[in-house]
């Protein structure tokens, strides 16, 4: 991983929603996709976060993990919006939010507790 969104200019009540959406939505893509968290959560909880700063800062979830020289263009092209090409194409998520069964790092789980992706803020 490359880097993670920064929350610190972000009043925690608004980023509260924009983590809940986001947190919903890794469990019902990480069932669409029958692909499971890391065994590590915090990695999980960090990237949950890191995708929904990005959705409150522009309404779209950036993929976190990367370094941008200009958001807004890659905002337009659209390549790194989660889920990004590489994983609707390959399952292939380099932030390891999206792990295939076979990889050593996934757990068995496509549920993770929204307390802890809350304690993230
Ligand atoms: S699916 Fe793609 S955009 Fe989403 S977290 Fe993984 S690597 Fe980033």
């Amino acid at each position: 991983m490359n880097s993670i969104a920064d929350t610190d200019n972000l009043p925690n009540q608004y980023m509260t929603d924009s983590l809940k959406a986001m947190h919903k939505f890794a469990e019902t893509y990480a069932k669409k996709t029958n692909t499971f968290f890391c065994v590590d959560p915090s990695v999980t909880c960090v990237v949950i976060k890191g995708l929904s700063v990005y959705k409150e800062k522009y309404g779209l979830p950036l993929c976190p993990c990367r370094n941008y020289e200009n958001e807004e263009a890659e905002l337009d092209s659209t390549y790194w919006l989660c889920p990004c090409v590489a994983m609707r194409e390959r399952r292939e998520c380099h932030c390891k939010l999206f792990l295939t069964s076979d990889d050593r790092e996934a757990s068995h789980n496509q549920e993770i507790d929204l307390q802890g992706v809350l304690k993230t803020l």
